[in-house]
């Protein structure tokens, strides 16, 4: 087993990698910034590190800081959560040649997956469905660009291949916006990812978003875990995930698990990972995967029973997969609701001192969150601060559960989206299930 590891993450992804540390008693080291001493997980671990000013790029994406930290307190591994390091090949890389075992894929693997026009390649290669698109990344022929768009047809999306967290796309409608949008989108990919490749997909118009998890041990074990919905989003970003997906049957399950599964080998995959799809009239698109672990993991664990943090724990140590596909089954319905600190009608990030916190329960209610009475959520960071995640034996019961657990959750002292998620919770449309991506910005008018 790791003796001793590296949480180089905050907030409640620290909190959830240190609750499975202990449980499989791994000793654990905070890193923090000086934003961020009162941090529960802080307090918790076993060590702590400050590696740094409140600013992100000075503290939680300073590599030399996060491996001397590791270095100096003699731990073995480094688990870099989600955000931040997770999906950066050359920390990776720079863990590894440190002497550290990096908590997730390889870094070349990384690296492949990062780009999303070399990832979309591999995926051709693999036999998984994409969007149809321009196969590569746009050049400076203004023709051959208009000619790609009207042969894919109108509306399509320019997405940035560095791209990420919903950042660096721009729909466009018809072909006198074309060729602005594409500098557009390459000059703010440029500051923004450093890297000016972008690349040209059909705008679906009607799409959910479903996605695949997977687990691999990198020894040539490999599952899937069947799949999660994310199609409530807000500017590209997810609000509420759920898993299964309504209306999914075992058959496209199953086919679309199998696909992701033998795409995992033939990337050599390890660790966890997630496949992302548009999904629309029964077909399956991918646009991007995941190399980490992430926000909505724990919907895929209250409905398989698996502890994916803890499986990449073990993964890590070098144990092969304790899962056969025939061991893992879907039972029920888990639905995860993003408590954000954030005004619920301007979505303007809203920190300070939360003068109260009382968290649900009750059957089948998850909190992960990292927030308590007398805690001041930082300006500096992601609004996010924690998870609400109810399980019942339908879809219907884990609305109910969720929405008792919404009206029981008391936090006082700043804003939240609390309201926004107790109105979508009583949408008779999400109730019916399988509503599409462009749906909560319509129902909120802001398309
Ligand atoms: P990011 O890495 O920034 O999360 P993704 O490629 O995963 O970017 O896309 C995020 C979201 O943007 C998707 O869930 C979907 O809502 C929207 N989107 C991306 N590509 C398309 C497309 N071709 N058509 C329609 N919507 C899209």
């Amino acid at each position: 087993m790791l003796e001793k590891i590296v949480i180089a993450n905050r907030g409640e992804i620290a909190l959830r990698i240190l609750r499975a540390c202990r449980e499989l008693g791994i000793k654990t080291v905070a890193v923090h910034s000086t934003a961020d001493r009162d941090l529960k997980h802080v307090r918790l671990a076993d060590e702590s590190v400050c590696i740094g000013p409140p600013q992100s790029g000075q503290s939680y994406l300073n590599i030399p800081a996060i491996i001397s930290a590791a270095e100096v307190t003699g731990a073995v591994a480094i688990h870099p959560g989600y955000g931040f390091l997770a999906e950066n090949a050359d920390f990776a890389e720079r863990v590894e040649r440190s002497g550290f075992i990096f908590i997730g894929p390889r870094p070349e693997t990384i690296r492949l997956m990062g780009d999303k026009v070399s990832a979309i390649n591999a995926m051709r290669e693999a036999g998984i469905p994409c969007v149809p698109g321009s196969a590569g990344p746009l050049g400076d022929d203004d023709d051959e660009n208009l000619r790609i768009a009207a042969e894919i047809g109108y509306p399509v999306i320019i997405k940035a291949s560095g791209g990420g967290g919903g950042r660096g796309m721009r729909v466009v409608y018809s072909e006198d916006q074309l060729l602005s949008a594409i500098a557009m989108t390459r000059s703010e990919a440029r500051t923004a990812f450093g890297n000016s490749t972008v690349y040209m997909e059909k705008f679906l118009d009607n799409p959910r978003h479903i996605e695949v998890q997977v687990l691999a041990d990198g020894q040539g074990n490999v599952i899937h875990l069947g799949e999660r919905d994310c199609s409530m989003q807000r500017r590209h970003q997810k609000v509420i995930e759920e898993s299964p997906a309504p209306g999914i049957s075992e058959e496209e399950r199953q086919r679309i698990g199998e696909l992701c599964v033998e795409a995992c080998r033939r990337l050599d995959y390890r660790s966890a990972g997630t496949f992302e799809f548009l999904y629309q009239d029964g077909q399956f698109y991918f646009i991007e995967m995941n190399t980490r672990i992430q926000v909505e993991h724990p919907v895929t664990e209250m409905v398989t029973g698996i502890d994916l943090v803890r499986e990449q724990l073990l993964i890590a140590a070098g144990q092969p997969l304790r899962y056969k596909q025939s061991d893992v089954r879907i039972q029920g319905h888990a639905i995860e609701c993003r408590i954000n600190a954030e005004d619920p009608h301007t979505f303007i990030p809203s920190p300070g001192k939360v003068e109260e916190f009382h968290a649900p329960g009750g059957a089948g209610i998850r909190v992960e969150s990292h927030l308590y009475s007398g805690y001041h959520v930082p300006p500096y960071y992601d609004s996010m601060v924690g998870k609400l995640i109810a399980h019942g034996d339908t879809r219907e019961s884990a609305i109910a559960r969720i929405r008792m657990a919404l009206s029981e959750l008391v936090i006082e002292g700043i804003k939240t989206n609390v309201p926004l998620l107790q109105e979508i919770m009583a949408d008779t449309n999400f109730q019916r299930g399988g509503t599409n991506i462009h749906y909560l910005e319509k129902k909120l008018g802001i398309t």
